[in-house]
């Protein structure tokens, strides 16, 4: 059983007059409050905070902490996401008051250490994707995708060319037509084959003189590399429009491949997922985008340059080109520190170690997940798969299996991998290991697998049967969010 703390909030561990801090006698003259601050902006009542002892207060707080599963805690598989171990070094080293306590209003002359380690940080960006113009600005990967679609909308723009539409396969993440939305273009989704590879006659029907980009997801979201892809740039640079590569998944192929070799224009980075910063909850993410020389001109600014003459770093304005700020000072520097000490801890070899470990875990725990579950597009993935429940629902008559099992995945103590997407594939979990696991914690998680599959319908469908909360509805959770305590609230 859980700790009882956990399942309440703190307001009802309150007893009116406990307290856990005594505070010393005020040293200096004291006066009313009324006399500081008009009467009109006074409370006339106490707020209702919880009255708790200190070590109530602690437990409270490290009870709730451990209710969440966490890649700290658990086997995480969530597809897509690249939930990664977080080296705790690199938090120590984001932690260093020389990085944490900047200012970004501090003169550039006492930000050297700073700027060096961005402009290093663009640099190796660079070079990985092969695409030698950066911004570290974008806040998120979403974020890069429409700070990208605006550099190639101030690209057209300058040259005169009225290009309205964006593409993407349908099994693009869900913010690839938001972006290109939110960038004032036109979305046209392309089919995917039943190979999962971009069915490149629907590709060429809808190519023309209006084709502003297509944004490619290479590895694909179905953990797939798609081969066409120089001939899908071809055609697409044929008819005047641009590659964007969606590179969440670049932790699949570095040192391996490049975009920019493979006939990418633009793209962006997850350092919260490449190069394992930690995502969500302990703050923000980060979005940079790498663009070709041509392009280098419109992107956001400042970047980080160096001057040759003063052997100084500098914020850099850019030309009057650059779509201008996307963010506020530099982008999230604690998030691209990490980036950074992950790629220099690693080295070239080392990063394509990673890829070639995340790699063959995926397709190690595939061999394993393919003995009960479909796996629609064949025996070898990348850094991820994507199973079917589909069997599961022919079994059983359950009419979501794939939510069963990944609540039923709970109760033995695995995050569940992501479900119902891409939507292409019925039933569908997405599974990504990282490099980071041992095959010990593959088997003991396809095991479990194999065992909940084994299950009756009746286990599944009420399952998790040992958490806090069981199935909230999500719906409701959020469009109606409860985030004001209230005495009444049952
Ligand atoms: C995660 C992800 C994104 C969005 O990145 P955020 O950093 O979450 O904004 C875009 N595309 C793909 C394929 C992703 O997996």
């Amino acid at each position: 059983m859980r700790n009882k703390h956990a399942t309440q909030l703190i307001f009802e561990l309150s007893t009116t007059g406990r307290n856990g801090v005594v505070l010393p006698e005020c040293d200096v003259p004291t006066r009313d409050v009324d006399q500081l601050v008009p009467a009109s902006l006074l409370q006339s009542d106490c707020p209702p905070l919880p009255e708790v002892t200190e070590p109530e207060v602690i437990r409270h707080f490290t009870n709730l902490s451990t209710l969440n599963m966490s890649v700290d805690t658990h086997f995480y598989p969530l597809g897509s996401c690249t939930m990664k171990y977080n080296p705790k070094r690199n938090e120590r080293i984001a932690g260093w008051d020389g990085f944490a306590q900047l200012h970004p209003y501090q003169s550039e002359s006492s930000l050297q250490g700073m700027l060096r380690l961005l402009s290093e940080l663009q640099q190796m960006l660079g070079e990985i994707s092969g695409l030698p113009a950066v911004s570290l600005q974008p806040a998120a990967g979403a974020h890069g995708e429409l700070a990208a679609l605006m550099v190639a909308s101030a690209f057209f723009k300058q040259r005169g060319e009225n290009r309205t539409k964006v593409l993407a396969p349908d099994s693009a993440h869900g913010t690839n037509p938001a972006s290109a939305r939110m960038a004032g273009f036109d979305f046209i989704t392309i089919r995917s084959q039943a190979d999962g590879r971009v069915d490149l006659e629907h590709l060429k029907e809808n190519l023309g003189d209006e084709t502003a980009v297509f944004m490619i997801t290479n590895p694909s979201t179905l953990g797939l590399f798609d081969d066409q892809v120089q001939r899908i740039a071809d055609l697409v640079h044929e008819v005047g429009g641009l590659i964007y590569l969606d590179g969440a998944n670049m932790n699949a192929i570095l040192g391996v491949t490049r975009p920019g070799d493979f006939g990418a224009d633009m793209m962006h980075y997850n350092p919260h997922k490449t190069f394992s910063g930690p995502h969500g909850g302990g703050g923000p993410g980060a979005g940079p985008i790498c663009v070709t020389e041509t392009l280098r001109p419109y992107l956001p600014s400042p970047t980080v340059s160096f001057c040759n003459e003063s052997k100084t770093y500098y914020l850099d304005e850019g030309s009057e080109d650059s779509i201008g700020r996307v963010r506020s000072f530099f982008g999230n520097v604690g998030v691209l520190v990490r980036a950074y000490c992950y790629i220099r801890t690693h080295g070239p070899d080392g990063l394509k170690r990673v890829s070639e470990t995340a790699v063959l875990n995926a397709n190690y725990l595939l061999s394993r997940v393919k003995e009960f579950l479909d796996i629609p597009h064949g025996d070898r993935c990348m850094h991820e798969f994507v199973a079917s429940a589909a069997p599961v629902k022919e079994a059983t008559g359950l009419k979501q299996p794939a939510m069963d099992i990944a609540k039923r995945l709970l109760d033995y103590g695995f995050h569940p991998p992501t479900v119902y997407f891409p939507l292409t594939v019925p039933e569908g979990l997405m599974m990504e290991p990282t490099e980071t696991e041992s095959k010990q914690t593959l088997d003991a998680f396809a095991d479990t697998l194999r065992t909940i599959v084994q299950e009756t319908a009746e286990t599944l469908h009420h399952a998790p049967h040992t958490t806090i909360i069981r199935r909230p509805d999500e719906v409701m959770a959020a469009r109606k969010p409860m985030v004001k305590w209230t005495e009444n609230a049952d």
